[in-house]
């Protein structure tokens, strides 16, 4: 009765213990129960504070939790050094060169578990001539942690064996609250690294979270040193943010804030064109209901939709000036591939997919003779034919198209053969007797994959993180 009271009088806080500058949240207060974490992460916290030393959750689980959304993974923080992590588990490896992190392994699961690490004073700091961080790979202690991510709903650490939460920077409140609020002065969080912009970004888009104003303020002004960030961190960070679930909302808000220059830098000029804006807003779209659905998203798709109008601008302008479409086509595709790896390097591996996945398009204009079913053996069909239908939704191409295929790949042999339209390549063909004219409109097959880019799964590995 009186513990209601108080309740009613002081709000929650008479639950929360404050020690030092660390408030402690209890379990009844915050409602995450220990059963939410994976028994992965549960297995190396418990083995951790058996041999001795502090262990928790922390960083996104905790926040995920606490909005009642299912963690990605779960990461821990620990006082011990990477070695002494290793000491308590035998299936575990110390990965990482410039920040050791250790990896322990149950099962199918792994768990990374980080030693508690600190912000490097600024005097002692190594960074760039922009104020960029260089290193910060200083072990510290829990508080210091703390102070050194970005956002305060980022630093929660959560102790599963007495299910409390250790807040240093009112993280709780700002979960609450739905708010996105960095840590520190803003402005000098996203000089130290200017990824934290796109981060606020991405996750005010996913978690559905409000920047807080001073968050928000100085990114207008100090956008410009996304430039100065390492292209394969960029790419890292792209590829997170259009694999999240929340493409299209994340591409919208950089677009509003003006991130989106020299970091999509194909979007730039496709979002100009009307026809374009609406294929690549679709094929956004549809790779986050992908991912709602739980199916595998490629980011070799994703890619080259967002390029192909690109692609189609470029094929234009070669067979403007009199070349012919096969080789107009291969042209255009290299021309827009260079001038990407010039701006972010979409990585080389990717290339055959993507080229595969435009060289089929036309192909699918063809619909006599044995071609259409010589299309539907092509290992990329269902790939191609997917890219085809947003080519489709988006008004670029007849949706009749997209119906025939639709119907054609699933038809007996009697329907097939009623479908196939009047085989004009080949009479052509016969006329000229010149094996030469097929090639004119009839493009090349893919030749067998040296790596199987597609089916590849990205590791991201953020390089700060
Ligand atoms: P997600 O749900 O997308 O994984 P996340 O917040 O867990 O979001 P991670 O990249 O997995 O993102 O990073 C884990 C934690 O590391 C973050 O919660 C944050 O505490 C810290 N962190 C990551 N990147 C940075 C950064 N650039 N600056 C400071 N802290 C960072
Ligand atoms: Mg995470």
């Amino acid at each position: 009765m009186i513990k209601k009271l108080f309740k009613r009088v002081f709000g929650k806080s008479v639950h929360t213990r404050i020690e030092g500058r660390c408030h402690i949240i209890p379990q009844d207060v915050h409602g995450v129960r220990r059963d939410k974490i994976s028994p992965a992460a549960r297995k190396v916290t418990d083995g951790l504070q058996a041999a001795g030393y502090a262990a928790f959750v922390v960083g996104g689980a905790v926040r995920d939790l606490l909005l009642d959304r299912h963690p990605k993974d779960f990461d821990i923080a620990t006082d011990a050094t990477p070695e002494e992590v290793r000491r308590v588990f035998r299936r575990s490896r110390i990965i990482g060169r410039r920040f050791r992190l250790v990896h322990v392994l149950f099962g199918e699961e792994t768990v990374e578990t980080s030693t508690f690490r600190r912000m490097i004073e600024s005097e002692e700091a190594e960074t760039d001539e922009h104020g960029r961080l260089l290193r910060d790979n200083q072990f510290g202690d829990q508080e210091q942690d703390a102070a050194r991510r970005d956002f305060t709903a980022n630093a929660l650490f959560y102790d599963p064996s007495n299910q409390e939460i250790y807040d240093y920077h009112d993280g709780y409140a700002d979960v609450c609250s739905n708010t996105l609020r960095m840590i520190g002065d803003p402005a000098v969080r996203y000089r130290e690294d200017p990824v934290r912009m796109l981060r606020a970004v991405r996750l005010s888009a996913k978690l559905g979270m409000n920047l807080e104003p001073a968050t928000a303020a100085p990114i207008a002004k100090m956008k410009d040193l996304l430039g100065n960030v390492p292209q394969a961190r960029l790419l890292d960070e792209m590829l997170k943010l259009l694999l999240s679930g929340h493409a299209l909302e994340c591409v919208k808000k950089l677009r509003d804030m003006d991130l989106h220059h020299g970091l999509l830098p194909m979007l730039d000029v496709i979002l100009k064109q009307p026809m374009g804006e609406r294929f690549v807003m679709l094929a956004l779209q549809n790779t986050d209901l992908r991912i709602h659905e739980g199916k595998s998203v490629s980011p070799a798709f994703l890619f080259a939709a967002l390029l192909w109008h690109d692609v189609l601008s470029a094929w234009k302008a070669h067979q403007d000036v009199g070349e012919r479409p096969v080789a107009a086509l291969h042209a255009a595709m290299d021309e827009v591939l260079n001038r990407q790896q010039a701006q972010i390097a979409i990585p080389r591996r990717y290339d055959t997919v993507m080229k595969e996945l435009w060289l089929l398009q036309p192909r699918f204009e063809q619909r006599g003779g044995q071609r259409p079913v010589r299309l539907l053996s092509q290992p990329r069909f269902r790939a191609a034919y997917d890219f085809l239908l947003l080519r489709c939704e988006s008004g670029e191409v007849d949706s009749q198209l997209g119906l025939w295929w639709d119907e054609f790949q699933d038809a007996a042999d009697d329907r097939r053969a009623e479908m196939l339209l009047p085989d004009d390549v080949a009479k052509k063909r016969r006329r000229r007797k010149k094996p030469s004219a097929t090639a004119q409109v009839e493009l090349p097959m893919g030749q067998p994959l040296a790596s199987d880019a597609f089916a590849e799964t990205v590791m991201i590995d953020d390089a700060l993180h």
